[in-house]
């Protein structure tokens, strides 16, 4: 009997949903509601289908990407919520079957879970043992006819490593000869793991709290359906969005646990609908192509991009002998290579509307998310193919001509790839100013929300030895070499903010790991003042806090932090001194009057010139980069300018427009 009122109080939900539009997101998850787990949805593995190489090509080489399987979550004080709070309500005989049922539920998961936060399920295991299973189903000849010698590299999480294990276990199993090469470490973590980036977390966060606000939540049909006095129940559970947030914690764990029955009956379709949005909409905005944040992702994949054509290209040229390269790492890494590489559907480009409407994201991204690329070699050719298999699939990349079906050239990808990201990064001048004032906190936070690669300030040293931020030396008639720091500090800028310190400046350095502060040390009056302002400077770096990081990276995040700033001056006494004092630094010299060898010889390894001189000199920016100095040029804000810096291939703008940079960067 209680079952079925259950099932009959379920029906009653499901017929809400006639009220949802049905996009393609909504029909995605009519056809199977589970599918409203995003990215902790279990494996789902479809049809496929090869299309027929071309004649004479057969495979001989795989490049694997893949996520770890199936996992428990971090949802214990959800589960626990949801469970107290049912206790609480069958102690007052509250519950209605469905109430009873689900309290029972929510109490398994939270035993389920108890001291296994984040950790593989037998599941996952079983996920990615059936992978390599396929894999070598499908192409045995790659592991039968060529090298036997398999490399795998795991992220240290023990969910990633367990799923190798799962994975290269199965392998062995099926070919005792295969010869394998496992390993992890943090020297990896650059290319398995990167991705999170705290400027991005800020940006769509803001986005869907405000999404958030325009969802017509439907909170009475919840409480209709768990508790027999709905009145009664509110006064226990007041919060109606958090309560359903935590069921909908829970149904979205079940799966990797194998419990079958559907705890999203216990919620109206539409709020599944809802609860599904913000959580994928996070991941779509954060780590995809989006419209909102697409320019400032895309580039976290550089490293893994490269690492996965140096290794294909070492087989391809002979120099390595191996059947496979096999990668383990998370979800946030395989959306970016994905959407990097430009697979279709993945990779389109939407704004927060349309991606809740159209991107189908546990399709792309479920547990065991896997990217496969399968190379081809014909003994009449010397021209290499490779196809793109995402979870499986046969997938296009449609900026490209295929010679076949889904077989590109391996060429072409790689100038694709070469071509995706602009290799010229912005630095805003004096800070992001527009609607702020120069050289103030605000400006400097702008250009950090705004994804700048670099903002730049300037520092003066006061009469007192206080490094102060400002671009000139007299601020409303007080000169800061001359004056105390309490005489500067009286002054306000236009945006009402005190004249700042660089140790403020520092402070707001660290909110961003992202945002490279660009420190402009202004000449002084005597080389044994100059000499103070660069000991100051350099005492002011300390390495911060990794921030937006989850704490089994922290480790890792930390240890990138030292020399991330970059030091300008127009000084070339402050610059021989940074060269000297700091030689791990970049030391870029402004004045624009001596060539590349000239510094280089110096130990200087930077130059930021005026785009004059590099209108006169364009041969420098070749003869910095070549002595591996960096180059910068300053201050482009017209279009021609800005096109004409980044054809010469300069690897900094500064610019009082980054937006219009942006985009003139990103002509696509
Ligand atoms: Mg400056």
């Amino acid at each position: 009997m209680k079952r079925l009122l259950t099932l009959f109080a379920t029906a009653l939900l499901a017929f809400s949903a006639f009220a949802q539009p049905d996009t393609p997101v909504v029909q995605f998850l009519k056809g199977d509601v589970r599918r409203a787990a995003f990215n902790t949805h279990s494996y789902e593995f479809g049809p496929i289908y090869d299309t027929p190489a071309p004649k004479g090509y057969k495979p001989f080489y795989i490049s694997h990407y893949g996520r770890h399987g199936s996992r428990s979550d971090w949802g214990g004080p959800q589960y626990k919520l949801v469970r107290d709070l049912l206790t609480e309500a069958d102690r007052q005989h509250l519950l209605t079957p469905a109430g009873d049922s689900l309290m029972h539920e929510a109490a398994l998961l939270y035993e389920l879970h108890n001291g296994m936060d984040g950790r593989l399920t037998p599941r996952g295991v079983k996920e990615h043992a059936r992978l390599a299973e396929r894999m070598y189903q499908r192409y045995p000849e790659v592991f039968k006819n060529g090298s036997k010698h398999i490399r795998a590299v795991s992220s240290t999480t023990p969910r990633c490593i367990v799923s190798m294990n799962g994975f290269t276990g199965r392998m062995m199993s099926l070919q005792p000869d295969l010869d394998f090469d496992l390993d992890t470490g943090e020297k990896y973590y650059a290319y398995i793991a990167r991705g999170e980036n705290s400027t991005l977390i800020a940006r769509t966060n803001k986005a869907l709290a405000d999404y958030r606000k325009t969802i017509d939540w439907d909170n009475e049909t919840v409480y209709r359906n768990l508790f027999t006095d709905p009145a009664a129940a509110k006064k226990l559970i007041p919060d109606a969005y958090e309560f359903q947030n935590a069921i909908y914690d829970c149904a979205r764990v079940s799966d990797p646990f194998d419990i079958p029955d559907n705890m999203y009956r216990y919620l109206p379709f539409g709020n599944v609908v809802h609860f599904h949005e913000l959580n994928f909409l996070s991941a779509y905005l954060n780590q995809c192509d989006s419209k909102l944040n697409g320019e400032i992702r895309l580039p976290r994949s550089q490293e893994l991009v490269d690492t996965l054509i140096s290794q294909a290209d070492a087989v391809i040229s002979g120099k390595v002998k191996k059947a496979a390269d096999l990668c383990f790492g998370h979800d946030w890494p395989y959306l970016g290579l994905v959407c990097y590489l430009g697979l279709e559907g993945v990779s389109e480009r939407y704004t927060l509307e349309e991606a809740k409407d159209l991107w189908l994201p546990s399709w792309f991204c479920p547990f065991a998310a896997n990217l496969q690329m399968i190379f081809y070699r014909s003994k009449k050719s010397d021209e290499i193919l490779v196809k793109f298999l995402m979870n499986e699939r046969e997938t296009r990349l449609p900026a490209l001509q295929a010679v076949q079906g889904p077989y590109y050239r391996w060429n072409d990808v790689k100038a694709w790839c070469e071509k995706r990201i602009p290799k010229t990064e912005i630095v805003a001048h004096r800070g992001y100013w527009e609607g702020n004032a120069e050289n103030s906190i605000a400006s400097f936070r702008k250009a950090q929300e705004f994804g700048c690669w670099g903002s730049e300030f300037d520092i003066h040293l006061t009469a007192d030895g206080v490094p102060v931020i400002n671009h000139d030396q007299v601020i409303s008639g007080t000169d800061i070499q001359k004056s105390s720091f309490e005489a500067v500090r009286a002054h306000r800028l236009a945006n009402g903010e005190h004249v700042p310190t660089l140790a403020e400046y520092m402070a707001q350095a660290a909110r961003s790991r992202e945002c490279m502060p660009v420190l402009e040390l202004k000449p002084q009056a005597t080389p044994e003042k100059e000499d103070e302002l660069v000991d100051k400077c350099l005492q002011a770096l300390r390495p911060a806090a990794p921030r937006n990081v989850p704490p089994e990276f922290a480790s890792f995040a930390r240890r990138q932090e030292p020399t991330k700033v970059v030091f300008i001056s127009f000084s070339h006494h402050i610059c021989q001194e940074l060269a000297k004092k700091a030689p791990d630094y970049t030391v870029q010299y402004l004045n624009g009057d001596l060539s590349p060898a000239q510094l280089h010889a110096e130990g200087i390894n930077g130059i930021d010139y005026h785009y004059s001189v590099f209108y006169k000199h364009p041969e420098w920016v070749k003869e910095a980069q070549d002595l591996g100095m960096s180059v910068n040029v300053w201050t482009v804000d017209d279009p021609k300018d800005i096109r004409a810096m980044r054809d010469l291939g300069v690897d900094q703008i500064t610019t009082n427009k980054p937006a219009l940079v942006r985009e003139i960067l990103w002509e696509r």
